[in-house]
C-alpha cells in the first residue's frame, strides 16, 4: 500500500477524526465538498467516491452526471477551526469519469497537465500570490470595520486579531505566510503566502480563501474577495509572483549578467514576453467577472496597459526590487489577476502564456520606467499605439473565445463552458440599468 495513504489512516485514528471532507473546485473557482466517514477511506483511495456532478458549475452535462472523486492523500490536513474530538480532516480530490478517465471539467487537472508540460521542458513553476480582501460588518452591506490605510496599525487596524488568527490557522494547515498587513483601502487587508510549486499553491489559495472567510465568521464579520466592492477605494488584486526553476533546483530566471540590469535571463524575458502577448486572451480567466474590470482602471495601482518594468506599479508585469537572496528570489510579478479568479485555471493560463513565449522565442518589448502613461485612459493609450487590457468582461470574453492558446490549455469543455457562461453574464449586465445612469440621465433627458 501507499505510505501517504497509510499516514492519513494513522492520523485519523491518532487525532480522533470522524469526518473527512473531500474538497474539489468547480470551473468558476468555488470550493465544493462532501464529508465521508473514515471507514470509507480505504475504498475511496482505490476506487474513488461517486457523486452527482450535474449541479456543479461547469461540470453539468446530464449524461456526465456521475463522477468519481479520488482523494489526494498528500493534501490531508485536520481543520483547526473545527472541534478537537470527532475532528474534521480534508483532502483535495481529482475528479474522474465513471470509466476512470480524468474529467475534463476538473480545474485541478488542467493545472496538473500544464505543470507536466513545463516539467517535460525541464522546468518547475514556482508561484507566490498576494491576495487582497475587505472585511465588512456583514455580507449584506459594505460597512467597513476601520478607516486605516497602507501598513496602518492598532486602533486604525481593527483587524489585527482577525489577521493573526487567520495566519496562525493557515500555518497549522501547513501553509506558510510571508507577509500580512493592512492595505490601502479602508478595512482592506493582504496576506501573502510563501512561494511554492504551482499545484500546491493553487490548493493553498483555495484553503486560504476559506480560512479567511471562516475566521471572519468566527469574529462575527464578513470577508470578501470581490475585486472592486467600493467605488472610491482601490480594488482587491491577486498579484502573482512567478519564476521557473530547473530540475536541479536553480532559478532559471536569474542571470547576474543581464545587459538590461534586471538580473533576468533570456528565458525570463521570453516568459515575460509571453505574458504580455497573451494577457488580453487570458484576462477572462484572471479577471472573470463584470466587476473585475472596475478595478482595472487608470490612475491606481492596477494595470491597464501591456507593459513591464521595475519601478512603475501601473505596469502589468513588475520586476520586484526587494531580494534578500537574489538568486532564489529573482521573479516576475503579474499584477492584473484578482482574488476572485479560479487559481488552478489562472496559474495554468499564465504558465501556458509564459511557455508559449519561450517556445516562440518572443522578443521582449522595452520596459516602461517613467510614470508618463500612468494617468492616461485606455482610449488615449490605444491612440498612441499602446496595447491595453480589455476594458470589460464583454471585450475579454470575445478575445478569450478566439484564443487558440486558451482552448488548448483549458480543453474544449472548460473553454466552451466559460465562453457561454461569461457571454451570458455580460449580456445580463448590459440589460441592467444602474443608479449611475438614472442619476446622470433621468432629469436631463
Ligand atoms: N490593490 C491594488 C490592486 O488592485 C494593489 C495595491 C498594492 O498592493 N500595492 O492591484
Ligand atoms: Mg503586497
Ligand atoms: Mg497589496
Ligand atoms: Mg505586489
Amino acid at each position: 500500500s501507499n505510505p501517504e495513504q497509510d499516514f492519513v489512516l494513522k492520523t485519523i485514528k491518532g487525532r480522533d477524526v470522524h469526518f473527512v471532507r473531500f474538497w474539489f473546485t468547480d470551473v468558476l473557482g468555488n470550493m465544493k465538498s462532501f464529508a465521508v466517514i473514515p471507514s470509507e477511506l480505504e475504498n475511496a483511495f482505490d476506487d474513488g467516491m461517486g457523486f452527482d456532478g450535474s449541479c456543479v458549475e461547469g461540470f453539468c452535462r446530464t449524461r456526465e452526471s456521475d463522477m468519481l472523486a479520488f482523494p489526494d492523500a498528500s493534501t490531508f490536513q485536520v481543520l483547526p477551526w473545527r472541534p478537537e474530538s470527532n475532528a474534521v480532516g480534508r483532502m483535495f480530490c481529482d475528479i474522474r469519469t465513471p470509466e476512470g478517465k480524468p474529467f475534463e471539467g476538473d480545474p485541478r487537472q488542467v493545472l496538473a497537465r500544464e505543470v507536466q508540460r513545463a516539467l517535460d521542458m525541464g522546468y518547475v513553476l514556482n508561484v507566490g500570490p498576494e491576495l487582497e480582501f475587505f472585511y465588512f460588518k456583514d455580507q449584506h452591506s459594505t460597512e467597513v470595520l476601520d478607516h486605516g490605510g497602507y501598513f496602518d496599525l492598532t486602533s486604525l487596524d481593527y483587524a489585527s486579531d482577525l489577521r493573526r488568527d487567520t495566519v496562525l490557522t493557515l500555518e497549522k494547515m501547513g501553509i506558510p505566510v510571508e507577509y500580512s498587513h493592512h492595505e490601502n483601502g479602508p478595512s482592506q487587508h493582504e496576506i501573502d503566502l510563501r512561494f511554492t510549486d504551482a499545484l500546491s499553491m493553487a490548493d493553498a489559495v483555495m484553503t486560504y480563501k476559506l480560512v479567511v472567510k471562516e475566521i471572519a465568521m468566527k469574529h462575527g464579520v464578513y470577508a470578501s474577495f470581490m475585486p472592486k466592492p467600493l467605488a472610491d477605494a482601490p480594488g482587491s488584486g491577486m498579484h502573482v509572483h512567478q519564476s521557473l526553476f530547473d530540475l536541479d533546483g536553480n532559478n532559471a530566471f536569474f542571470d547576474p549578467n543581464d545587459p538590461l540590469g534586471y538580473n533576468l535571463s533570456d528565458l525570463a524575458k521570453h516568459y515575460i514576453a509571453g505574458l504580455l502577448k497573451y494577457a488580453p486572451e487570458f484576462c477572462c480567466i484572471t479577471n472573470q467577472y463584470v466587476n473585475s474590470y472596475k478595478r482595472l482602471v487608470s490612475g491606481g495601482e492596477a494595470p491597464t496597459y501591456i507593459s513591464w518594468g521595475a519601478r512603475n506599479r501601473s505596469t502589468l508585469v513588475r520586476i520586484p526590487a526587494y531580494r534578500p537572496n537574489r538568486e532564489v528570489a529573482c521573479r516576475v510579478e503579474l499584477r492584473n489577476p484578482d482574488p476572485a479568479a479560479n487559481p488552478y485555471l489562472a496559474f495554468a493560463c499564465m504558465l501556458a502564456a509564459g511557455l508559449a513565449g519561450i517556445e516562440e522565442e518572443l522578443p521582449l518589448q522595452d520596459p516602461t520606467e517613467g510614470l508618463d502613461l500612468f494617468e492616461l485612459s485606455r482610449q488615449d493609450l490605444r491612440k498612441q499605439g499602446v496595447r491595453t487590457l480589455p476594458e470589460s468582461l464583454g471585450e475579454a470574453v470575445e478575445l478569450f473565445a478566439e484564443s487558440e492558446l486558451m482552448k488548448k490549455t483549458l480543453g474544449e469543455h472548460i473553454h466552451g463552458y466559460l465562453v457561454e457562461t461569461k457571454r451570458a453574464e455580460w449580456n445580463e449586465y448590459q440589460g441592467t440599468v444602474s443608479e449611475w445612469e438614472r442619476n446622470r440621465y433621468l432629469e436631463v433627458l
